[in-house]
């Protein structure tokens, strides 16, 4: 099996004891963006010199700044259903709480999907526990077809991603029919027996199925794909390395690796608390591993969603993360019901700040919110993407789509103040546009939104 536990257990523990020099030769390498080794990435990890941990900081944030501007992609989940077979430690879902259980209905996916269109969205992430008779795979290709076809005045879903459980590659093949956009999964732990600790007795306890849920995925034709590690079951190092074995394991056999890789950390959720967590992350353990993710797999988005505070996203933007969500319910029709007093979350988010507000605070740290989804209404995923991502030219592409999607927002969905303060940060930015074709480009299609046309990108 490709994630190899005695070699990483064996490179962790050579970097034990990392010196102050040769964590200074990794953070040297490091910011001539030559790549880091598996040990480089062992011995970042054991930085906590004030010093150095700003300096590691600085290249991440001037890795990101390079590779993805100021723009941030904006997204929120959608939970459907809330059955689940499994009984994951540390999930709401999990079958042994008792509660009464819902999946919705196409109409209450279609007011589900309605209400974030009025929030602005055009890119969401389909979520749904484990339960094959429940929720089998038709049910899930049904909820896409509503989701795709649910219309609100100029609000339309353009890109749905997609975590369900591992499968098969004939079932994987149908979701690329159905237009997926990526395929996410996250392993939770790279740590076998972390992993089965974590998942007593259940059709997702099997590691190696999960493991090797991508690889079937890539034979069935989606080359775009999104991993994660829940922080906190196992030790992070041993996690951050588990990624990258992973991500270089799909470079290897299928030419592209993650798309995006997600952070979160463990938190409360219904039927269990962090006690029994010995490996929780600090605050500043959280921040490292962000940074070195980010340093070591440039290419690669990362996702931070609303189980970290306003305070700790805003943070890490700044060196790492590239996507956000916003506004979001962890319920199954949440949206339809927060007014009302809410449905069983799947964990508990931390930052409840609106979809405005979100908007808002990114735009007042010189951020471009985007909503942009050219690439996969283009073809360009997979291998495709990563190619033109290396190139260096999506940032020609990218910036002005990031500029146009957020004008659309201000004018359909913003207030007053979103309004202005978007028109001001287009015209400074698109002054720093190099090309002037592509400037000029801009400038039509801002005029363009204003006069009503929509959906216009590179
Ligand atoms: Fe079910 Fe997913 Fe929760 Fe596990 S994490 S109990 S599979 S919903
Ligand atoms: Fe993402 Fe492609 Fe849009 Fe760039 S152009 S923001 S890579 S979808």
């Amino acid at each position: 099996m490709f994630i190899d536990h005695k070699y990483i257990e064996e490179v962790l523990e050579s970097s034990k004891n990392a010196t102050k020099e040769e964590i200074q030769e990794v953070l040297n390498r490091a910011k001539k963006s030559k790549g880091l080794s598996h040990k480089d990435i062992a011995i970042l990890l054991e930085t906590d010199n004030e010093e150095q941990l700003s300096e590691m900081y600085k290249i991440a944030g001037e890795i990101k700044e390079s590779i993805y501007g100021k723009r941030i992609v904006m997204f929120a989940p959608l939970y459907v259903s809330d059955y689940c077979v499994n009984n994951c430690v540390y999930c709401g879902y999990k079958n042994c709480n008792t509660f009464k259980r819902r999946r919705l209905t196409q109409e209450e996916v279609a007011q589900e999907v309605k209400i974030l269109e009025k929030m602005g969205h055009k890119r969401l992430a389909l979520e749904l526990g484990e339960d094959p008779v429940n929720a089998p795979i038709e049910y899930v290709l049904e909820c896409l077809d509503t989701i795709y076809k649910t219309q609100n005045r100029n609000g339309e879903i353009r890109r749905v991603n997609v975590n369900i459980a591992a499968t098969t590659v004939e079932n994987y093949k149908k979701l690329k029919k159905a237009n997926i956009g990526t395929y996410i999964l996250f392993q939770e732990t790279y740590n076998k027996p972390s992993y089965e600790a974590m998942h007593p007795k259940s059709l997702k306890g099997d590691y190696n199925y999960h493991l090797t849920a991508f690889d079937r995925a890539m034979e069935a034709g989606v080359d775009d794909v999104g991993a994660g590690v829940l922080f906190g079951l196992a030790d992070p190092k041993f996690e951050v390395l588990g990624l990258m074995m992973h991500n270089e394991h799909l470079e290897k056999k299928f030419g592209v690796g993650f798309h995006t890789i997600s952070m979160p950390r463990i938190k409360p959720a219904e039927g269990m608390t962090l006690e029994n967590f010995p490996n929780l992350l600090t605050d500043e353990m959280f921040k490292k591993l962000v940074a070195i993710i980010r340093i070591a797999v440039p290419f690669t988005g990362l996702i931070m969603s609303t189980r970290e505070t306003a305070e700790i996203r805003r943070e890490v933007l700044k060196y790492g993360v590239s996507q956000v969500s916003a506004g979001s319910s962890t319920g199954v029709g949440g949206y339809t019901e927060r007014e009302k007093g809410g449905s069983i979350e799947q964990f508990i988010t931390s930052d409840s700040r609106s979809t405005l507000e979100v908007l808002k605070g990114l735009l007042d740290d010189g951020y471009i919110p985007s909503y942009c989804t050219a690439c996969y209404r283009k073809g360009r995923t997979g291998e495709r993407f990563m190619k033109l991502a290396k190139s260096g030219e999506i940032q020609n592409v990218c910036e002005p789509n990031a500029m146009m999607t957020l004008m659309e927002f201000a004018l359909d969905y913003g207030d007053k103040e979103i309004l202005e303060k978007a028109e001001a940060l287009v015209k400074k930015e698109s002054e720093r546009i190099k090309r002037d074709d592509i400037k000029i480009l801009l400038k039509n299609n801002i005029e363009k939104l204003k006069k009503g046309e929509r959906d216009l990108y590179l």
